[in-house]
């Protein structure tokens, strides 16, 4: 039944098309031992170093007093979750401090 799987498996993925689950998109065949599903890549998912800033987005220097008119967020950003984070809150803190690095801003020049 395995073989018999993969062999159906690799026939749709020479033509990129599975007419039993609609897939169309294949990246290899499962054909030369050992068997491995997937070709996996490393990449960057999230840095949580960056520029420190304040509860306004304002960007701190080292001796923590706020750089006038810098303001930062999301992958810039640092430190907001220490040394790791909970996954899924990456975009919540980027939407979060671009909204009130906007909102301050604009406080500060009216
Ligand atoms: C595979 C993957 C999955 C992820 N999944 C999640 C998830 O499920 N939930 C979650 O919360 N977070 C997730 N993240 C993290 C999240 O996507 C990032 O933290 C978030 O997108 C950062 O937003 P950003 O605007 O700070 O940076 P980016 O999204 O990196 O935006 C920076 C932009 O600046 C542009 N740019 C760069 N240099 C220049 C230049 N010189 N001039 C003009 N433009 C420039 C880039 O092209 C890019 O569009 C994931 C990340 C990856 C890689």
């Amino acid at each position: 039944v395995l073989a018999q799987t993969l062999d159906t498996y690799n026939r749709h993925a020479k033509i990129n098309e599975d007419p039993i689950f609609h897939k169309n998109r294949f990246t290899q065949t499962i054909s030369v031992p050992p068997y491995y599903f997937g070709i996996e890549r490393l990449c960057v998912h999230f840095c949580c170093g960056g520029v420190r800033f304040n509860k306004n987005a304002q960007v701190l220097r080292k001796d923590g007093s706020v750089i006038e008119g810098l303001y930062v967020c999301g992958e810039a950003s640092g430190g907001l979750h220490g040394h790791d984070r909970m996954g899924g809150v990456a975009l919540t803190s980027a939407f979060v401090f671009g909204k009130i690095a906007g909102k301050h801003s604009i406080s500060q020049t009216t």
